[in-house]
């Protein structure tokens, strides 16, 4: 088999395990410190590095007022004690750690030329194209670690969006939006902020423009320009993580036209704004997570799935300050674009390339506990995988090493976009391809396994540790609770259920049988 795939997973459970233990270790050192340091966000001198520990950022969100959110038709009274929301903030506090440990500093920060000092990788804008690479290989780093989104980059998408249009717009309109921008970027990169980005809207009927629709809030609107800023109306809906984020970013979905000039935003807004509200997103691994006794009968166990909410905005106040793009309809379009070049970079060909991984180092994993090494339509199908997860690499790869200045002058670099478009495409078939491939190593106990609960329960445990343990010396090695298989793969949640629903009845791949295709 090839090298790249042994390494690759080999590699994966090693690195799953390590991070746990060197966030505990860094943890407790945090804990020896904290008291004789007294660390705290709003403490900082002007002269400290502007990077911030898990903890400070945990406390900053504690310091939230008026934050509106409900999930499962009930308002969430501690986002801290909610199961899933907690999820978003241990993936956000590992960003923060990263940033800080010396052995991913280089990948996930960089000097950032406004404060010159060291920011979080997610906060800073690329200036050419080895930042660019940077980012993309943050992305894969970020996945492979969290198995679940890494909340953070709709906002930096955004952010060069902003870098690069509100430039544009100053030099072309003599509008202050740059200026402003750069003010507000500079404040969020000396606090070490959290950022969440949002575009995407409810919308009306679409074959019709915003004007045409019954309702005018389908896509967010201006209700009253004031002497001091903006009121606006509307929703902006499956935005990743933005209630575990300081502030919000806001930009227009779509093109706009003459006419629609109430509808071409672009601000940014802390996220505890008065007159917004949360409902977040509710599916059956939610309820898993909120029915669990302990998370560590979860699969991904501390970041979960990805968590999402509908943003309302109800008559929200954006003060002047804050607002980056207002009524121009002739740029929306290119907030649109560039946003969309980036993004598709980061989204199709990094992050996925980290889910990839962590899929294919689990099957990997499985392959070994049923005896299957010598498989060969197994080590064909992992070295299908590999060849999916490094096309998808090479596209994101591509999107950077491509990138230019853009607008030139701006001194903002975005991805090429049909590097980026490619990167997009390529993925959203080359995953479900790996989830189908995986389905097939994995079998049946994909789907059907019991609850880890078993492993505790006097009764059940011996029979689970003979029977799953495929014959096994060691109990705790039982097919389901392995630590070292992936977080995403360890008790069937995101990603196999519903790709190996569909294959009972295909009978058992023989590895001994010629025909093992039927
Ligand atoms: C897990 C997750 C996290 C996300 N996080 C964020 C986030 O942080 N921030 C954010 O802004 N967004 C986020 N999104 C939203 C995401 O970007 C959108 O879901 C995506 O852009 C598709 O838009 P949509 O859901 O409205 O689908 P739709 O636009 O409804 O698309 C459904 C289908 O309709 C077709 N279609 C739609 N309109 C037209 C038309 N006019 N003509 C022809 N065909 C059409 C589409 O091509 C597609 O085939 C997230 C989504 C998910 C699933």
């Amino acid at each position: 088999m090839d090298d790249h795939l042994f390494l690759s997973c080999n590699r994966l459970g090693r690195c799953v395990v390590s991070q746990y233990l060197k966030g505990i270790l860094q943890f407790r050192l945090y804990i020896l410190l904290k008291d004789v340091l007294n660390f705290d966000i709003f403490l900082k001198g002007r002269d400290e590095m502007a990077l911030i520990t898990p903890e400070q950022y945990e406390r900053s969100l504690r310091q939230r007022k008026n934050l509106r959110i409900f999930m499962d038709g009930q308002k969430v009274k501690d986002i801290f004690d909610n199961p899933n929301i907690r999820t978003v903030i241990e993936a956000n506090k590992a960003s923060y750690q990263w940033a800080l440990d010396p052995t991913s500093q280089e990948i996930m920060t960089a000097i950032s030329p406004l404060t010159n000092d060291r920011v979080n990788r997610y906060l800073y804008i690329c200036r050419s194209r080895e930042d660019l690479v940077a980012k993309a290989m943050a992305g894969t780093f970020a996945a492979e670690r969290l198995g679940t989104c890494i909340y953070r980059c709709p906002g930096l998408d955004a952010f060069h969006t902003l870098a690069s249009t509100t430039w544009e717009m100053e030099k072309n309109l003599g509008a202050e939006y740059h200026s402003r921008f750069i003010k507000y970027l500079r404040w969020v990169q000396e606090n070490d902020l959290v950022i969440s980005g949002a575009l995407t809207e409810p919308r009306g009927d679409r074959k019709k423009r915003a004007l045409d629709w019954p309702d005018p809030y389908l896509s967010l609107k201006v209700v009253e320009k004031r002497s001091d800023g903006l009121v606006v109306r509307g929703a902006k809906i499956n935005i990743s993580g933005a209630f575990a984020a300081h502030e919000m970013v806001v930009l227009p979905q779509s093109a706009k036209k003459k006419g629609e000039e109430d509808y071409a935003l672009a601000f940014g807004i802390p996220t505890d704004t008065e007159g917004l509200t949360y409902i977040c997103q509710y599916s059956p691994y939610s309820a898993e997570r909120e029915k669990a006794g302990d998370i560590y009968e979860l699969g991904n166990p501390l970041f979960g799935q990805r968590e999402t909410s509908m943003v309302v905005f109800d008559n929200v106040f954006v003060p002047w300050q804050r607002v980056f793009h207002m009524g121009e309809v002739e740029y929306s379009i290119k907030f649109v674009e560039r946003f969309a070049k980036t993004h598709r970079m980061t989204c199709g060909g990094t992050c996925k390339v980290g889910f990839m991984n962590l899929i294919i180092g689990a099957c990997k994993l499985l392959q070994e506990y049923k005896g299957l090494e010598k498989a060969q339509h197994i080590n064909d199908e992992l070295t299908e995988m590999v060849v999916l997860r490094e096309t998808g690499r090479a596209c994101g790869l591509a999107s950077a090493n491509l990138g230019r200045e853009e607008p030139e002058g701006s001194g903002v670099f975005l991805p090429d976009e049909l590097m980026g478009n490619v990167s997009k495409l390529n993925i959203c078939d080359a995953f479900w391809r790996v989830m189908a491939l995986a389905g097939d190593i994995g079998g049946g106990l994909i789907v059907t396994l019991p609850s880890l609960k078993e492993l505790k329960n006097p009764e059940t445990k011996k029979y689970v540790e003979e029977f799953l343990g495929f014959g096994s010396e060691v109990p705790h090695r039982a097919y389901f609770e392995s630590d070292e298989a992936s977080p995403e793969l360890d008790s069937r949640t995101a990603w196999g259920g519903d790709m190996a629903r569909g294959r009972p009845g295909h009978g058992s791949e023989d590895h001994d049988s010629k025909d093992r295709r039927l």
